[in-house]
């Protein structure tokens, strides 16, 4: 068996540690002579997964007492809905636009009410965050959407450019969250599908301040009600429990390897080798993005001559190499340097690419 290095955006590589336990405990979970996916989600071994995942997280990200955390489906693109559904309650809410995804987000918003831009970034490519002078607040709104990491344009917003506006931040942070150590408490609703840097697709994770809960009409459906989830214990109904099982592990993965902040490390030292190969190729590879705001999970880059895409792709796959085609709306290629990406990987990547420039350059 052989293991391709995975560049893939999402669903993304998962911790090979992680894929080999779930693969020892599936047959048998721990004596229950049945897998995980195959109990009741309101039993005793169910109960204490799920209670174990939650506790993790909470030590992981730091999340403080007055916080819920909620395992629902759907995805991020159903909290773009749902976030206005449960909080704007008849008022306005504010959306900064830094790419497709809170973009995306925006116009989702849009269907439930009124919301409005309040900076956008589109006009230069999504290649850069707004200047304090650009971005107009409305004191009122009932919130402030962030998405932190843009996954396709490769945009991060870094920790010290989050700041207090008076109005409770929400923040999409599918596509990095878990990557770095946060300061929760900045935020009123922090929400990731968990297909980047959690495990398999069908979970998503929200982490709200328990404020905002109770603001939905009653208009909306029960499910997309976030009180009644939290009341629940995001369990109105059956959960995705495999999901939840396996973000567990993912969890106790993170724990082993120094926590947030020693993922961060890691992490730092992958995009730095990255982006150091790219500036390095007298622009045989180039990556548009302002050097403040690059993202140290997702490395959009071009060739410069783009015919040479097909060979470059052709090449990467027979090394080994994958999912480094670019999203369709920006062409190209990127490598998404998640947390189960290893070092390694960064490396056999940068040869790669550094040996591919000296060929056709
Ligand atoms: C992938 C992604 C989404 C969409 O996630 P789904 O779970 O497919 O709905 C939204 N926002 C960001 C930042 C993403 O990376």
């Amino acid at each position: 068996m052989s293991r391709i290095w995975n560049f893939s955006a999402g669903p993304a590589a998962l911790p090979e540690a992680v894929l080999r336990q779930a693969q020892e405990e599936l047959l048998d979970w721990h004596g229950a002579g049945c897998s995980i996916m195959e109990m009741s989600h309101r039993g005793k071994e169910f109960t204490a997964v799920i209670e174990q995942a939650e506790a993790d997280l909470r030590e992981l990200m730091g999340i403080p007492e007055q916080y819920k955390v909620l395992f629902l489906q759907g995805g991020a693109t159903q909290q773009f809905a749902q976030i206005p559904m449960n909080l704007l309650a008849g008022r306005s809410a504010d959306y900064i636009v830094t790419g497709s995804w809170s973009k995306k987000a925006f116009k989702e918003a849009q269907r439930s009410g009124q919301v409005r831009c309040a900076a956008t970034t589109e006009s230069s490519g999504f290649t850069r965050l707004p200047v304090a002078e650009e971005i107009k607040l409305d004191p009122f709104a009932a919130y402030l959407h962030v998405c932190t990491n843009e996954t396709i344009h490769g945009v991060e917003i870094p920790a010290e450019r989050i700041a207090d506006t008076g109005v409770p931040l929400v923040a999409d942070m599918s596509s990095h969250i878990l990557s770095r150590p946060v300061n929760v408490e900045k935020f009123g609703l922090i929400y990731a599908g968990a297909q980047k840097n959690i495990g398999p697709s069908g979970l998503t994770l929200v982490i709200m301040h328990r404020d905002l809960l109770g603001m939905a009409p009653l208009s909306i459906p029960t499910m997309m009600d976030y009180a009644v989830m939290a009341e629940n214990g995001s369990m109105l109904n059956t959960p995705p429990t495999f999901g939840i099982y396996m973000a567990g592990l993912v969890f106790q993965w993170l724990k082993a390897q120094g926590g947030l902040a020693g993922i961060a490390a890691v992490n730092a030292e992958k995009a730095a080798l990255l982006y150091d190969c790219i500036d390095a190729s007298a622009g045989f590879y180039v990556n548009p993005v302002d050097v403040e705001c690059r993202s140290r999970m997702n490395v959009p880059f071009v060739l410069t001559d783009a015919a040479l895409d097909a060979d470059f792709l052709a090449a990467a796959k027979v090394a080994g190499l994958l999912g480094l085609k670019g999203h369709k709306s920006v062409g190209g290629m990127r490598a998404s340097i998640y947390n189960a990406v290893s070092l390694e990987a960064v490396q056999v990547l940068t040869a790669f690419m550094n040996d591919f420039a000296q060929r056709k350059g």
